[in-house]
């Protein structure tokens, strides 16, 4: 089946108590057991697992193609909780451009484990084959990459991580399954926030993990997750499992929408560049057109100038919130280096844009407002 059909209907059985269509939310913490704890219906108490949680694991196993999925309540928590796994000492790498909370994670907590990330540029497989010399337990991708765009090879990166040994995971998501599978590419686990495009509506905060094969380490992380009890709360689970129905006619629209955006602002003489994968004078445009459906709502823009530019423009706009997060149906624009804080690392004259689901000349006359 389709992802189209996937997502409408994975883990939406009709309720077998009652028939209902869309599934209830079961808010109960604990679930009636014989007296000596002999199970009913396969539940406990809501920490270890819960029938709303089930059903959007379900959904999220079904859309990435694995074997297995956990959800969670943020996208840092599901990091957290794989990276929880690594042995003291054991030697990880990291984009050279990635989420913040990983570099964060690193840098304020894998350290004390003793655990190095090393950055490496993910774009480049023989640099990063050169890079796992030393030996390394994990890769990290993120593909494409928060807040430059950059595209790394994930069947490319699968064959690095295999012949040293290492497990590949993929935070997939800026693309999401509906536009990249790194599981039918190869990597061993797929990470979501599912706050940004599985939610969709900027109103739910989730994280997930979905696994290639229910092996060892699988059952560690959902060992851990029962034991720390950073689960998806049943209301959480539901409204992300609601998104997941309308998630690839979303992302046909953010799509559609950023191709507007980024060609309008790619011919625009404010702008030094614009970093989206479906422009075929992004570098590495062959490699997400080989692996991506399409190419996301995600974009960033340099604005000529420098700082003081990129802000006039971000204080210009009236339609795009100067906002962070993403994956919303209304647009938003950021100065990341502002939100960096103290030791920014993007570029001072980028603007991190989520296209959202207004109409395309809309955007448009917006950014062509704020840039005149
Ligand atoms: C937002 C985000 C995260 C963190 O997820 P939270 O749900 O905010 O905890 C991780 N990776 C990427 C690419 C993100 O955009």
């Amino acid at each position: 089946m389709r992802p189209e059909t996937i997502a409408v209907h994975a883990g939406a059985e009709p309720d077998a108590a009652t028939g209902a269509v869309a599934p209830p939310i079961h808010l109960s913490t604990t679930f009636a057991h014989g007296p000596a704890a002999e199970r009913i219906a396969g539940y406990e108490y809501q920490r270890e697992g819960n029938p709303t949680q089930d059903r959007l694991e379900h959904a999220l196993t079904a859309l990435e193609g694995g074997a297995a999925a956990l959800a969670f309540a943020s996208g840092m928590a599901a990091m957290t909780a794989l990276l929880e796994a690594l042995p003291n000492g054991a030697r990880i790498l990291i984009p050279d451009d990635c989420y913040m909370g990983l570099r964060l994670l690193a840098q304020d907590f894998l350290t004390r484990r003793g655990i190095t990330a090393v950055t490496a540029d993910m774009g480049d497989p023989a640099a990063v084959a050169a890079a796992c010399k030393d030996g390394v337990s994990r890769i990290w991708l993120e593909t494409p990459s928060n807040p430059c765009l950059k595209i790394a090879d994930i069947a490319a990166l699968a064959q690095v991580a295999r012949s040293c040994g290492a497990r590949l995971v993929c935070d997939n998501t800026f693309a999401t399954p509906v536009l990249q599978q790194p599981l039918a590419l190869g990597a061993d686990v797929v990470m979501h926030s599912t706050t940004k495009y599985f939610g969709g509506h900027s109103d739910v905060l989730g994280g997930a993990l979905v696994f290639a094969r229910r092996d060892a380490l699988y059952e560690r992380v959902a060992h851990y997750r029962h034991v720390t009890g950073a689960i998806a709360s049943p209301f959480s689970a539901w409204l992300t499992l609601r998104g997941c129905r309308s998630l690839p006619a979303r992302m046909a629209w953010h799509c559609r929408n950023a191709r507007a955006v980024a060609e309008f602002l790619a011919a625009h003489a404010r702008v030094e560049r614009v970093n989206w994968p479906g422009l075929p004078t992004h570098p590495q445009h062959a490699v997400a057109a080989k692996q991506m459906r399409d190419f996301g709502g995600m974009l960033s823009v340099e604005i000529r100038g420098g700082r003081e530019a990129a802000l006039a423009v971000a204080a210009k706009v009236r339609l795009f919130t100067n906002a962070t997060s993403l994956g919303g149906c209304e647009s938003l624009l950021e100065h990341r280096a502002s939100v960096e804080g103290e030791h920014p690392v993007s570029p001072q004259n980028l603007l991190r844009i989520s296209v959202g689901l207004e109409h395309p000349d809309d955007l448009i006359a917006d950014l062509a407002g704020a840039l005149a």
